[in-house]
């Protein structure tokens, strides 16, 4: 599904200097993996996910994403691929406080100029209300974020980036703002979505969650230092 081939992420500093972030990474994801991306501070892993997720693009090398050559495609092909592809979490929800519970899961809609038309509009509220039952928040559907435990919030997050059926969920340490208990309500999530066929890539500092995926990629200063299959699910 998702293929890097000697990925190099250079970032231009001030004063001439450059850091590589990426310094010749390849790696080929399958569908239905959980992949679990850690590494120190600094080693690159957020670099990585964004270029996964199409929020960066790789200095040199290339990604392939569904067989598809990332280079080259318009700022406008890029986020459509997007939009239809990936669903991304971070470590501070990035919920708007003002919408509902409700309303912030529907967010991509509002981004999806192609599928505004009624039934679309009503098939998504659905699909919305079935993902927050799914994790029991129907009973909280018309409240504000804040409302919600970190926890909550952060499964809320999970179901606005899967609202869309995106085949790839990307998240960047989604439980680092999260006690343990509430961390693990978050991985139990991940855990299941996998199951049910959604492919992952979870980047995480914390080896007792990286150890949930079932394939464990380590990074240091930019290269994988090691790829191992771990818990079969
Ligand atoms: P991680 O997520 O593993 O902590 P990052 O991917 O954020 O690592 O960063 C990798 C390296 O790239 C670090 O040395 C970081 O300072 C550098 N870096 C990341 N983003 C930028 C940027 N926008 N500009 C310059 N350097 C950056
Ligand atoms: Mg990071």
């Amino acid at each position: 599904m998702l293929s890097l081939k000697n990925v190099e992420r250079r970032y231009a500093q001030s004063g001439g200097h450059a850091v590589l972030a990426l310094a010749g990474v390849s790696l080929d994801i399958a569908t239905g993996e959980f992949v679990a991306i850690v590494g120190a501070s600094g080693s690159g892993k957020s670099t990585l996910l964004n270029i996964l997720g199409l929020l960066d693009q790789p200095s040199m090398g290339s990604y392939q994403i569904a067989g598809q050559d990332v280079a080259g495609l318009s700022d406008d092909a890029m986020s459509a691929l997007r939009n239809q592809k990936i669903g991304f979490v971070f470590q501070s929800f990035h919920l708007m406080p003002r919408l509902s519970v409700l309303d912030n899961v529907l967010l991509p809609m509002r981004y999806a100029k192609s599928q505004q038309s009624p039934a679309a509009l009503q098939a998504a509220e659905q699909r919305a209300r079935s993902l927050l039952a799914r994790i029991g928040l129907s009973d909280r559907i018309q409240h504000t974020p804040s409302e919600l435990s970190g926890g909550q919030q952060q499964r809320v997050a999970i179901c606005r980036a899967l609202l869309m059926q995106a085949p790839l969920l990307l998240a960047d340490e989604p439980t680092g703002n999260l006690d343990s208990k509430s961390a693990t309500g978050v991985v139990q999530m991940l855990r299941e979505l996998h199951a049910d066929g959604q492919t992952i890539v979870l980047v995480t500092h914390d080896s007792d969650i990286a150890r949930e995926a079932t394939r464990v990629v380590t990074l240091k200063d930019g290269v994988v230092i090691s790829d191992t299959q771990g818990n079969t699910g």
